[in-house]
């Protein structure tokens, strides 16, 4: 029995070790790929629930590394804010959706963009310049452009007021993101301007459910309204889900029910035959 612990126990130490090689170089994988325009973005549509019609999307970043691997943001972003190589990769979407501009927002009035933004972006003089210069550029109204933050971001409160308080100069709006997966207060929540908070996929999936967390979201919902703050479910994949938030009262959703996130092309044809509707 021995031998066979120990060759077991070598065997796992030679896959930790691989494991952890692996781990290491993606900070290098993410340089290169950066250098080799190995990022793109694709949008999801933002859905009034009332008449159905595409208001706005979010911006998601995608990465196809040159041997054709997809690796998702849920991977890659953590590692990149763990790195410091977040900033330069929300600096990519600022351009690569700079590019995207005719088909988001010419001709298209009123539809707003979310990109998503992580704490370390509130705090990097080159990310707030560049999205300064993009809104100018654009020549866009400022509040088309939504900056998403998570709960990280709101954890202190002076360093929220100042964020929150840069975006103002700017013009754009702000959103909460994947609200009550974190642990910001409600106390700071309501003494910060916010505009949105997005209500996380955990919370709309337990609709319909006799789960111990599907009281939650009805409270989420009823504590956004009581601060007047535009609410957008996401993560809807049923009629079910989309029925609730309607009896509840929120206006935009986003999810698989209406669309996956898609390319500018396709976001605009689809926006456009939507305004048909
Ligand atoms: P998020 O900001 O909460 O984005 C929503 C995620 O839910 C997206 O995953 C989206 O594709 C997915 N999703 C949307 N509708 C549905 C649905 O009906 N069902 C299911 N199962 N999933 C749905 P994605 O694109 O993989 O992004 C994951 C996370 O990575 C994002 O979560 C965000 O935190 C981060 N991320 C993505 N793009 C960026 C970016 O450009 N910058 C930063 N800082 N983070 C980003
Ligand atoms: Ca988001
Ligand atoms: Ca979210
Ligand atoms: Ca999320």
């Amino acid at each position: 029995l021995v031998p066979v612990g120990l060759i077991a126990g070598g065997l796992i130490s030679v896959a930790v070790l691989l494991f952890l090689r692996n781990q290491s170089s993606m900070p290098s994988l993410l340089k290169a790929g950066l250098r080799k325009n190995e990022f793109f973005v694709v949008y999801q549509p933002i859905v009034e629930l009332k008449t159905g019609a595409w208001v706005g999307a979010e911006a998601l970043v995608r990465w196809r590394r040159d041997n054709g691997e997809m690796i998702g943001p849920d991977t890659f972003i953590p590692i990149a804010e763990d790195s410091g190589q977040i900033c330069e990769i929300t600096m990519r979407v600022l351009e690569l959706i700079e590019r995207d501009a005719a088909q988001l927002f010419y001709g298209h009035k009123g539809f707003f963009l979310s990109i998503n933004f992580s704490a370390q972006d509130f705090a990097n003089p080159l990310v707030i310049e560049k999205l300064d210069s993009m809104v100018k550029h654009l020549r866009i109204a400022p509040d088309r452009i939504h900056v998403e933050a998570t709960e990280r971001v709101f954890m202190d409160l002076e360093t929220t007021r100042r964020n929150v308080a840069r975006m103002r100069e700017i013009g754009v709006k702000v959103s909460i993101d994947d609200f009550g997966t974190g642990y910001s207060s409600l106390s700071h929540l309501a003494s910060v301007e916010l505009d949105a908070l997005k209500i996380d996929r955990v919370f709309v999936q337990t609709v319909g459910t006799n789960s111990v967390t599907s009281s939650v979201i009805g409270h989420i919902i009823a504590m956004a309204q009581g601060l007047k703050l535009k609410i957008i479910a996401e993560g809807v994949e049923t009629e079910e889900q989309a029925a609730y938030l309607r009896q509840q009262g929120v206006e935009l959703v986003q999810g698989w029910l209406y669309s996956k996130p898609i390319d500018a092309v396709t976001l605009r044809a689809g926006a456009s035959s939507g305004m048909d509707r």
